[in-house]
């Protein structure tokens, strides 16, 4: 049987009908659903005969119906009995309100049910939770006398037919085994269609547990080899060497001294890195990772100049064209005064003479076919992982074997980022620039709210420097993939705090579907002080700068990642003024409450980053779509032992790889996230 086939076009009809639903759970092929792996078991495997069944167990009963009603209550519920026997007695099975169980269990069936024994009075009964209908003396049981796993659902698709497709499917297929049977000894694994077979249908918590084991390992395994491959593949592809660059030390120092600030020491160290790379022969590939506010844009400057000393050009690529037009400010104010000529290229800023300048910013319009360089050697990603792997290389392609800096404030814990991300090199700024103020910061509970807003005012009435404060408040609403009615909901949100609870104060609104130069005029009022309270969506959130804004809200902090929260906050804390942030949230759930509570104590985004691996997984930790990391199906990034085991592997077998053809065929159907611009 082919396992890539497409559900669609299953021969099974019950597979077919079901095809839509599956998508949701992300299954399209036969593949996808035996690799849909259940998230616990249900322990229904204790079995007993009626008689010496007792009262309080869970446990599963085989017998044969001898009576099967249902029996109306007053209060219009409806209650399923249905009599079993076996040869050392009876007991009475219940269900409430499924008429529809008289369909499938008849007279003189033989069934088995699981579920707890409860006497009423000499009448011993069984409230199920799972049956099933043995046609035949060998018929395996699948949801009762066994560890039930138990899968993630959706609308229409019970982990009970999961179950029995999964059933049916093991019984036709085998897998070929791919791994080097030497690693299966040496790590003891199991063989590959025995743990599909195991983490499905095992027969003890031991079988699960070995199952998942060999199914991590294959899953980390995979991803480092191939993140070795590419890393190969990036220097074997450089065959053309990037234009050489010079040094230029006393030049870069004059601008260093320039400055209006002392760079910290993580700046200085990783443009040394930078550095060492420029000036060698095969072309950078580094991550520039650091915290928000940490100060990427100005080691990116100096990266730039020094280019522009060698006579090159840069181009400077912005994942929104507010963040691209700060960069454009701040990279002017530094870099203009030592004759570097910066451009701008944005959506609604076209035509610009590029082959003059030494540096182009922009947007994703800056991948457009009419921009051409002469002697594009440096390419610069903010946010990398906002864009996609083809917008890299087609400015690849605008220069020789550029070299490429990505930058980014996510803060990818370092064993994500080796399993992930082999293939580049990291510099991080994990030092923040002198005179930073800590940023105070509460949880709200429900009930503080009014409060709260008081508190707000107080804080917008207070004057320092001739300037009044100023209040961020982000509401998670207006994604750029919501629907019309979430766009109505939130204008009325932002009507009630601009008409009620602000009436007094300028409050502004800033959102994803705004035109950009709304958005533009939105910030700039901002900037100056016209709008007191800026309700934004997170949509913005990355790098907006105005260092006189102090109070940072968020409504509705479960929704989001430690990290992103973290990244919220960044945007206060940037001046001399004590700068706070309030997270509010409805739910009072004690996981939700201690996660944001870490907040309160934790300033350090790596640290923060580390407990939502923990307490999350990585998976929501990166959002995929909005991260670009994958979310690991089986593996778990904090399993540091297995990650570390299998990266020694990757390394061991990678140069050896043509000897195992079928392994080889494996890691190429491995999709990990692409870095490398190739
Ligand atoms: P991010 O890493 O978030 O992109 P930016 O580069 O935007 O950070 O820097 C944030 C702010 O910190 C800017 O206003 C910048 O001028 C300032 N800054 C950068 N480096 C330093 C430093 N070494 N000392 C003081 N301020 C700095
Ligand atoms: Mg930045």
């Amino acid at each position: 049987m082919d396992l890539n086939l497409s559900i669609k076009n299953s021969h099974l009809t019950t597979m077919r009908m079901y095809a839509k639903r599956l998508e949701k759970l992300e299954i399209f092929t036969l593949h996808d659903l035996l690799f849909h792996f259940p998230h616990r078991y249900d322990d229904l495997s204790l079995t007993s005969s009626i008689a010496l069944a007792q009262n309080g167990e869970t446990v599963t009963i085989r017998g044969v119906v001898i009576e099967a009603k249902t029996q109306y209550t007053r209060r219009g519920f409806n209650i399923q009995n249905v009599v079993i026997k076996d040869e050392t007695g009876q007991i009475n099975c219940v269900w409430f309100n499924q008429p529809f169980i008289l369909n499938t269990l008849h007279v003189a069936d033989t069934v088995s049910v699981s579920g707890r024994v409860e006497m009423k009075g000499a009448n011993k009964n069984i409230m199920v939770k799972s049956y099933e209908v043995l046609y035949s003396e060998n018929t395996k049981m699948r949801h009762t006398g066994i560890l039930v796993p138990i899968y993630p659902e959706t609308r229409g698709v019970s982990s009970k037919w999961i179950r029995n497709r999964i059933a049916e499917l093991l019984e036709q297929v085998v897998f070929d085994e791919y791994l080097p049977q030497e690693l299966i000894t040496s790590h003891k694994l199991l063989e590959l269609s025995d743990a599909i077979a195991k983490i499905h249908f095992p027969k003890s918590i031991e079988d699960s547990l070995n199952a998942r084991r060999r199914l991590s390992f294959d899953e980390l395994f995979l991803i480092q080899l191939s993140a070795v491959i590419k890393r190969e593949e990036w220097k074997q592809k450089v065959k053309s060497k990037p234009f050489k660059i010079k040094a230029f030390t006393s030049e870069i120092q004059k601008l260093i001294d320039s400055l209006p600030f002392t760079l910290t020491n993580a700046q200085i160290k990783a443009f040394k890195s930078i550095s060492k790379d420029l000036t060698s022969n095969t072309p950078m590939n580094r991550m520039l990772e650091g915290d928000v506010g940490s100060g990427k844009t100005v080691v990116a400057a100096v990266a730039i100049y020094s280019a522009f000393l060698n006579s090159y050009q840069s181009v400077l690529m912005a994942p929104t064209e507010i963040l691209a037009n700060q960069h454009f400010d701040t990279i002017s104010r530094i870099l203009t005064p030592f004759g570097v000529k910066v451009g701008l290229i944005t959506g609604s800023y076209k035509k610009e003479k590029e082959k003059q300048h030494d540096v182009l910013i922009g947007t994703h319009a800056l991948i457009h076919k009419t921009v051409t360089f002469d002697t594009l050697n440096l390419v610069i990603i903010d946010e990398q992982q906002r864009f996609g792997v083809r917008q890299r290389s087609v400015l690849r392609d605008k220069g020789v074997s550029p070299h490429f800096l990505t930058m980014t404030a996510t803060p990818i814990p370092r064993t994500v980022f080796l399993a992930m991300y082999g293939d580049l090199d990291i510099s991080y700024l994990d030092e923040m620039p002198k005179g930073r103020t800590k940023i105070k910061t509460w949880l709200v509970p429900a009930s503080k709210r009014a409060a709260s807003y008081e508190w707000l005012k107080q804080q917008v009435n207070k004057v320092s420097k001739g300037r009044s404060g100023q209040v961020f408040i982000i509401c998670p609403f207006i994604e750029e993939s919501e629907s019309a009615t979430t766009v109505k909901a939130a204008l009325k949100e932002f009507a009630l705090l601009k008409d009620e609870v602000f009436k007094e104060y300028s409050v502004g609104l800033l959102h994803g579907k705004m035109k950009s130069t709304e958005k533009k005029k939105v910030l700039d009022d901002f900037h100056k002080g016209k709008i007191d309270i800026l309700v934004a969506t997170p949509v913005v959130e990355v790098g907006i700068d105005i260092p006189n804004a102090t109070v940072m809200v968020i409504e509705a902090a479960e929704r989001f990642g430690l990290s992103q929260l973290h990244q919220l906050r960044g945007r206060v804390g940037r001046s001399k003024r004590e700068s706070f942030c309030l997270l509010f949230t409805e739910s009072d759930n004690p996981t939700t409450v201690k996660r944001l509570k870490s907040l309160e104590r934790v300033q350090n985004g790596a640290t923060l980053a580390e407990i939502d691996l923990k307490l999350r997984g990585p998976g929501d930790m990166y959002g995929t779509a909005q991260h670009g990391i994958p979310r690991l199906k089986i593996a778990s990034f904090s399993d540091r032992a297995l990650l570390e085991a299998t990266r020694n592997e990757a390394h061991a077998y990678f140069p050896k790889l043509q000897d195992y053809p079928s392994l080889k065929q494996q890691v190429k159907s491995t999709i990990i996230q692409e870095v490398s611009p190739d």
